[in-house]
């Protein structure tokens, strides 16, 4: 059975997603291509922006590419989405600041002919969505799963390990795929006994974290160390990115506990800096460079009146439909393989020498 990825209705598992195949017109080479990004609540985002002007441009696009507002970022970003059609965007990249709060400006671009696309975070609820490109969310979370294990046991041979679990904000789609990723592997072992989640906080729900703020992971950990962890020792944290890890790592230090194993994601800079000095553990590197590339490069097969390409058409069922996805492959990075991971990277290969 396919696992629910979407967390949302199960509605209708192996619908190949037809009805959103190319559009035999395509559009002008010169069209304005609408960008809609979240707060810049970590890194990427911010990455992203840069590169979508610059990557667009160069493709021969012109470019509208806005930022939702750090704090009404829904309202902020339905009216963005909706200015862009105005203004005669053909087609729209949203990465979702609500998963569930944009079907009604989806159905008004597509009614309008915009093609719709989904940039690193699913739209839930819509027939309306044309497309998905992300890394490989669920595997992010099975990576970080692994690796929280794999370090805690590289520090001690064996078991029991007391763990500490984070989740992302419950508004974005991505927050329960990852965590679902990574009780996927590390749910066996806490059934086992050989992990124990300490505090008993084992739901997403409880573990969600709003806004992925940092101070939001800083204040639960504070609370967690205070509640749990008095004699106990705090072997591992999950944290579902790079913002929350070093937050969780400076609430432990804050305490003057030892350092826990800490799993991370993005490549934050002060992470992987942290990571090569011993503090986080890990981080996982979706290179924002391949997911724009993979983005335009759909933006520029609807333009030419070809369906882009998709490589899954069953793993993100939104609500209403499965939408045609492609996903990229995230990859783990520890100290160990870090130098390796980032080679190519100007920003953060010079970090690893
Ligand atoms: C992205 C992560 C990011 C998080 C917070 C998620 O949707 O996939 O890479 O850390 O949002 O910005």
């Amino acid at each position: 059975a396919m696992l629910a990825l979407a967390g949302c209705g199960s509605g209708r598992d192996g619908d190949s997603g037809s009805g959103s195949g190319g559009d035999a017109k395509g559009f002008a080479a010169n069209s304005l291509i609408g960008v809609a990004l979240p707060a810049k609540t970590s890194e990427n985002w911010v990455l992203a922006g840069d590169l979508f002007t610059n990557d667009l441009k160069e493709a021969g696009f012109q470019a509208d590419v806005q930022y939702a507002g750090a704090s009404t970022t829904v309202a902020d970003q339905q009216a963005q989405i909706t200015a862009m059609v105005t203004k005669g965007a053909k087609v729209i990249v949203i990465g979702a600041t609500d998963a569930a709060q944009l079907s009604t400006q989806v159905a008004a671009a597509h009614q309008a002919g915009v093609k719709v696309i989904a940039y690193d975070r699913l739209i839930t609820n819509t027939p309306d969505l044309d497309y998905y490109v992300a890394f490989d969310n669920y595997k992010v979370g099975q990576l970080q799963g692994q690796a929280l294990l794999d370090g805690m046991k590289a520090k001690k041979p064996t078991g029991p390990y007391n763990i500490e679990l984070f989740s992302g904000s419950p508004d974005d789609n991505n927050a329960g795929v990852f965590f679902n990723g990574a009780m996927s592997v590390l749910k066996p072992e806490i059934d086992k006994g050989n992990v124990v989640v300490a505090s008993g906080q084992k739901d997403v729900k409880q573990t969600a974290i709003q806004g992925w703020k940092a101070e939001g992971a800083q204040a639960r950990m504070d609370q967690l160390l205070t509640s749990t962890y008095g004699t106990k020792q705090l072997d591992g944290v999950l944290s579902p990115n790079d913002t929350l890890a070093r937050a969780i790592l400076t609430s432990v230090k804050g305490a003057g506990k030892p350092t826990p194993v800490v799993t991370g994601q993005d490549s934050e800079v002060e992470s992987v800096k942290s990571i090569m000095a011993g503090q986080q553990y890990m981080t996982i590197n979706k290179d924002t460079r391949n997911l724009v590339k993979q983005t335009v490069a759909m933006v520029k097969s609807l333009q030419a009146g070809e369906k882009p390409e998709i490589n899954d058409t069953k793993s993100y069922n939104n609500g209403s439909k499965v939408v045609d996805t492609y996903l990229l492959p995230p990859v783990a990075v520890t100290k160990a393989n870090a130098a390796e991971a980032y080679a190519n990277d100007p920003k953060l290969g010079p970090l690893t020498k």
